[in-house]
């Protein structure tokens, strides 16, 4: 119930229900009338329901169509992160819960998380304005490196995860790699001074059934490794040679 289309069908089939039902009703109740006082009651039927019936039919068609659209304003509102305009936390784990989930699960891809190096010296340095600044560039970075069906996340602070549905290990080494560059390449001048910007990625790859905790798992703690050996890089490891991973079992 959200186009004018809709609204447009409940006006015009509203009242012509409305009629239909009056009509049979006096043609019913009424039938032992004579012929004048039928036809003036099948008159009142008609015209009662055009008159009273459509303008309420439009009114409240035209409510239901706004609350449809707030509410469908407010599910986006909920789910996106109003700095960046990623998929907050929760929806984005949700949405990677559903694609690795239930019968037709998805079977390969990958997870990377990506954290800002430094971050916090760019508060320091120029402001949380800055800062602010920083991540929307970071966000839009990493985005123009995704392809159509990636999905984006800013998981807390100066974090991101990305998923990327059906890529082998190569593939994810690879647009991890693009992200680590083109973050690298992005502009970032606060107070009109050229300042680098650089992330460090963690990545889980899987060709098994598993699931986003698992994932999450290995690719924060490839981060940690990332950063341990000195940030402005990717570490990107197979679930399966991963010691602590424990595969799902296949239904
Ligand atoms: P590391 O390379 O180890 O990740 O260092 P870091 O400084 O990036 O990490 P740390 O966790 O010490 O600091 C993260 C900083 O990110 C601190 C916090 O103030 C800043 N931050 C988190 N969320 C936001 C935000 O929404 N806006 C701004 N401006 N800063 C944020
Ligand atoms: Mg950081
Ligand atoms: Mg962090």
């Amino acid at each position: 119930m959200q186009g004018w289309s809709s609204v447009a069908k409940w006006t015009v089939f509203g009242p012509v229900a409305c009629m239909v039902i009056a009509l049979v009703y006096n043609a019913i109740a009424f039938a032992d009338l004579g012929p004048e006082a039928l036809r003036r009651s099948l008159l009142s039927a008609t015209i009662l329901p055009a008159l009273v019936a459509s303008p309420l039919f439009f009114y409240f068609s035209v409510r239901l169509r706004n609350l449809a659209i707030t509410n469908r304003r407010l599910g986006l509102v909920a789910r996106t992160d109003s700095l960046t305009s990623c998929l907050n936390r929760g929806a984005f784990t949700a949405r990677v819960e559903t694609v690795l989930d239930g019968e037709a699960a998805l079977e390969a891809g990958a997870l990377l998380m990506i954290d800002a190096d430094n971050f916090k010296a760019i508060n320091d340095l120029f402001g949380h304005d800055a800062g602010d600044e920083a991540l929307t560039i970071l966000s839009r970075s990493i985005r123009s490196v995704l392809r159509a069906g990636d999905l984006i996340g800013r998981m807390g602070g100066e974090e991101f995860a990305v998923f990327l549905p059906r890529v082998d290990q190569k593939n994810a080494e690879a647009i991890a790699e693009r992200i680590r560059r083109v973050v690298q390449l992005a502009q970032f001048a606060p107070r009109g001074q050229a300042y680098p910007l650089t992330v460090s990625i963690g990545g889980a790859v899987f060709n098994n059934r598993t699931s986003f905790a698992e994932l999450f798992r290995i690719a924060d703690q490839r981060l940690y490794g990332a950063k341990h050996s000195g940030r402005n890089q990717a570490v990107i490891v197979h679930a399966l040679d991963h010691p602590s991973i424990a595969l799902r079992k296949t239904a």
